[in-house]
């Protein structure tokens, strides 16, 4: 039996691409049709997230012209992981697997076919993942690469080089529906999903017309908050610079304590620097504990799921 395909592309401003987009990935899904490789029920679904040019109504064309083709229009820009959830969260009832993939075709469809093959051996999840950066600035290498060594640094489980091109089941998709958190961060909620799951490596292309929606400022406020959604390791540090301040200020104590003892000191200067260091250090270590005690509270505000069952054997 041949399983149901949805590819889920959301779209910001992206009148330049559309035509474009739509005949590759038509071609794409008729061949994959063709050959049996999923049902003739399977769909291009464009997100438009709130975009301010013709966008949508190119989207309406779209769908008018190519039995294919279907749209989802947001009430306003809400940012391409909303974007994207809303996609998902819309035709995972029609679908028996979503790929999501940029309107920008940056990644490469090809791998489509291979996502699909991984899925049919078994994978609820597969992730594309890029082999090389050629088409990206250094800059971008540089930051991006960064960014992955950081989170993964800080106990966040994500993988290596995979941006949200990916293939998630049916099933995937109902569990993913159960993550209540309002900040989202796709990448780092996929794999606590769990189930069997595979890696695709593709090559990335450069965006064929329009720009990039992903300016340095917005780079960083995603980068800030995939680490503060996932991670309370940075109260932590806070607690850690705490306890290591207060343990000099002590030893700062006993040594000034001596020379104030030898008479080799002003009067009031030991007064002043052990409070100093001792003030200093004690409040860090508070504001640290105290951080730990709101990041138990924001963790649990999350109510994401305890546990997913994968199997139950009766
Ligand atoms: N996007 C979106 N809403 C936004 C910003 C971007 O839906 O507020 C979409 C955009 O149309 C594209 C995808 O998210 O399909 C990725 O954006 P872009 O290609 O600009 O990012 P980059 O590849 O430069 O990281
Ligand atoms: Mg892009």
């Amino acid at each position: 039996m041949q399983e149901i395909l949805y590819l889920v592309i959301p779209c910001y401003n992206e009148q330049e691409v559309l035509h474009e987009t739509e005949k590759q990935l038509t071609m794409k899904i008729n061949s994959m049709i063709d050959r049996g490789l999923i049902s003739n029920q399977s769909k291009i679904v464009f997100v438009n997230d709130g975009s301010k040019d013709r966008t949508w109504d190119i989207i309406q064309q779209l769908h008018d012209q190519n039995p294919l083709v279907q749209g989802i229009n947001l009430s306003r820009n809400k940012g391409h992981q909303n974007a994207l959830l809303a996609g998902l969260m819309t035709v995972k009832e029609h679908a028996d697997m979503v790929i999501s993939l940029d309107a920008d075709l940056q990644d490469d469809i090809d791998a489509i076919d291979r996502f699909v093959e991984k899925y049919y051996e078994g994978n609820d999840v597969v992730y594309g993942v890029r082999s090389v950066r050629k088409t990206d600035t250094f800059f971008k290498k540089f930051t991006a690469q960064g960014f992955y060594k950081v989170m993964k640094g800080l106990g966040v489980d994500i993988v290596y080089n995979h941006a949200d091109y990916r293939l998630m089941s049916k099933r995937a998709l109902d569990e993913l529906e159960h993550f209540k958190e309002v900040n989202l961060f796709l990448r780092g909620i996929v794999p606590l999903i769990g189930f069997q799951s595979a890696v695709v490596p593709y090559e990335r292309h450069e965006r064929f017309a329009g720009e990039s929606k992903y300016p340095l400022k917005k780079m960083l406020s995603f980068a800030m908050d995939g680490i503060t959604s996932f991670s309370v390791k940075p109260i932590r540090m806070v607690t850690a610079a705490g306890v290591l301040i207060f343990s000099i200020s002590i030893l700062m104590l006993i040594y000034f304590l001596v020379l104030h003892l030898l008479h080799h000191t002003v009067a009031g200067w030991t007064t002043i620097v052990i409070s100093v260091w001792a003030i200093g250090g004690l409040q860090l270590l508070a504001t640290g504990i105290i951080g730990e005690y709101i990041g138990k509270i924001y963790m649990e505000t999350k109510e994401r799921p305890k546990f997913i069952v994968e199997r139950y054997l009766k």
